[in-house]
């Protein structure tokens, strides 16, 4: 009887299960969207109960359609949003307050303060990350600091933290019945919490940023099983046996095993990976220090990232705030409308700039405007923002790691976009790829639960599994796109010092 392994993908505006066959194969899957909760002006949050209950129903759904029952499966791997932070009551199982998203700019000033005369790379040798208020350390704090009795309650032992990997978990494995609360390495590098080297805690970040250390889970490999399906409905019996987090994801479904393989997965926002093996890099060009995997018992293995905040999200918003299309993909034929971005440039620094340059008080600007400028061209300008941002971090790669990447592997929703992937291969001067199975995010934390219970026999089986599916040459020339990114640097400085 044919046995599969199920992916559970919780992303930023979604939440999908995806069935895979030993093949690698997408078998079927279902998806739901969750609301996307803006409070006030760089708020960003998501109900952690509306995303349990879609987690719910999607797994139900990919099971249904791929025709199976819980009982084909061999193991269920879990991968997603990072950083995003829930505090829930371990005694009641409610949330304290909804998921404070990785795009949510509210602690900039805690961020700040603990910056204090150090600065923001106080942490960074012992995280890998400059303080900023993208990861969970500092939103943990802003709920304890603002959520009435959080404090409290988190002293006495009784609230839980996790990014939606933990969340997901504990309630799939029996909640306040019994639910294990853990995390795998890859998640923990993204809270300013983790030592990078031992993989522990520590004591004195936490303690300043005063996060009593029982609301931590356990930190784990990305390939072991953690615990069994055991809430209604939900995979009873099933070993939950992989969690990586969603770029971790698709730098392993993307079979990046060796040193200097790279990634881009083009979302909500853009992340570049580059394996630095056994190695913790720091990197000295606005990169992150962050873990790629840890297969059980095996070395951990870690990566250079270059993290942009706002990519595939400035399409959603052309859509969404000002009505310009109707869907994400119309903003190809509204872009082709034109030959080029008309002199227009969209810097899209909605939640600050992320990678390389970590500008707080980064917001977006829309430049090089004339009475020529057209719908056409600023959907170009939008496009092309999220290929001038991937040739910044990867320029950052190049510099940090002294080699030169000579090809660029791709995938997430935006890859669909022609227009903007030749345009992506134009800009970086190198060719980028596509793979068959363009879903490597639950892939790849397909395999990591699938390797741990044995239905893989480990990394080859990836390798073997990864087929090229598309090509895009660069044919733009060298003058024009040095002309072209300079101006894409100028644009860029023109977003800085916005914040009050
Ligand atoms: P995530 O996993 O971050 O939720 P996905 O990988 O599903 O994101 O990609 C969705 C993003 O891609 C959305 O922000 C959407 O605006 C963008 N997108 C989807 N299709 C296209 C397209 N054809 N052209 C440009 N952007 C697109």
């Amino acid at each position: 009887m044919a046995q599969y392994v199920l992916a559970i993908d919780q992303g930023t505006t979604s939440t999908r299960a995806i069935v895979f066959n030993h093949a690698g194969e997408i078998v079927d899957s279902g998806q739901l969207e969750h609301e996307q909760i803006f409070p006030k002006a760089g708020w960003v949050e998501h109900d952690p109960m509306e995303i349990w209950r879609n987690t719910r129903e999607v797994v139900g759904l990919a099971l249904t359609r791929a025709n199976i029952t819980s009982t084909d499966l061999v193991a269920v791997g879990i991968t997603n949003q990072r950083e995003t932070t829930v505090v829930w009551d371990k005694n009641t199982g409610e949330p304290v307050y909804n998921a404070v998203v990785w795009q949510d700019t509210r602690t900039q000033k805690i961020a700040d303060e603990l910056a204090g005369d150090e600065g923001a790379e106080k942490y960074k040798a012992i995280c890998g990350l400059p303080l900023a208020t993208y990861f969970s350390g500092p939103k943990v704090k802003w709920i304890l600091d603002n959520v009435e009795g959080a404090r409290a309650k988190a002293e006495a032992g009784d609230l839980l933290f996790g990014n939606t990997d933990s969340w997901l978990i504990w309630n799939m494995t029996g909640g306040t019945e019994g639910g294990v609360h853990v995390t795998d390495v890859t998640n923990a590098s993204r809270t300013m919490l983790m030592n990078l080297d031992s993989l522990t805690w520590n004591a004195d970040i936490a303690g300043d940023m005063g996060i009593p250390l029982s609301m931590l889970p356990e930190i784990k490999s990305s390939s072991e099983v953690y615990g069994e399906g055991r809430a209604k409905g939900m995979v009873p019996g099933i070993p939950i046996a992989g969690i990586l987090g969603d770029q971790q994801a698709a730098t392993f479904g993307q079979a990046c095993f060796e040193v200097g393989m790279a990634k881009n997965t083009y979302g909500t926002g853009n992340f570049m990976l580059i394996n630095t093996g056994e190695e913790i890099v720091p990197s000295e060009n606005g990169l992150l220090t962050t873990l790629a995997y840890k297969i059980g018992d095996n070395k951990p293995i870690y990566a250079l990232e270059g993290s942009i905040a706002v990519t595939g999200s400035l399409i959603q918003w052309l859509r969404d705030n000002l009505g310009m299309i109707s869907s994400a993909p119309e903003v190809e034929e509204v872009a082709k409308s034109v030959e080029d971005n008309g002199g227009a440039y969209f810097v899209p620094a909605f939640s600050g700039l992320f990678a390389p340059y970590w500008r707080g008080d980064a917001r977006g600007v829309l430049v090089g405007l004339t009475r020529f400028v057209n719908k056409g061209h600023i959907a170009r300008a939008a496009l092309e923002a999220t290929a001038f941002q991937t040739r910044e971090v990867l320029d950052a790669m190049n510099a940090d790691s002294g080699v030169d990447l000579t090809e660029l592997k791709v995938d997430g929703g935006m890859i669909a976009n022609e227009l903007l992937m030749q345009f992506q291969a134009d800009i970086l001067g190198v060719p980028v790829v596509r793979p068959k199975v363009a879903e490597t995010t639950a892939l790849g934390a397909a395999y990591a639960a699938g390797i741990a219970v044995g239905f893989w026999s480990g990394e080859q089986d990836v390798i073997d599994n990864w087929a090229e599916g598309q090509r895009w040459e660069p044919s733009m020339d060298a003058d024009e796109r040095e002309r072209t990114y300079r101006l894409w640097k100028k644009a860029v400085t023109k977003s800085f010092d916005w914040v009050d």
